[in-house]
């Protein structure tokens, strides 16, 4: 295992160093976040808020009692469900354009959409 995460858009040849982000996947830089449309780019950091907002609570006291704990499990299943997707789509807003024309269209039209 190297000792370097790469960034998520898999044309571009930036990587991080793995200690910085022990919990990420991929990182993205700052140039290919600046391609990002902000439809995206609002996405992520209404993600990012929510995310921080809940390992906030999920430490309080008050929070972290029995009946609590499928509460949170469920919770933290739909961030990460978020959190896929974002990243899905952050990946196909830089592959789309490799597709061959018409494929977007034809893949919809018979349901198969990414
Ligand atoms: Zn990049």
């Amino acid at each position: 295992m190297t000792d370097r995460i790469s960034c998520i858009n898999p044309s571009c040849r930036r990587t991080a160093p793995r200690e910085k982000f022990p919990d990420s996947r991929y990182i993205i830089c700052r140039g290919c976040w600046n391609k990002l449309p902000s439809r995206i780019k609002d996405r992520w950091n209404a993600i990012k808020t929510r995310r921080r907002i809940f390992d906030r609570l999920v430490r309080k006291p008050k929070f972290t009692v029995d009946v609590r704990l499928e509460q949170w499990r469920r919770i933290d299943r739909r961030m990460t469900i978020a959190e896929s997707a974002l990243d899905a789509s952050i990946l196909h807003f830089f592959t789309a354009g490799e597709s061959p024309a018409g494929l977007e269209s034809f893949m919809k039209e018979i349901g198969i959409d990414r």
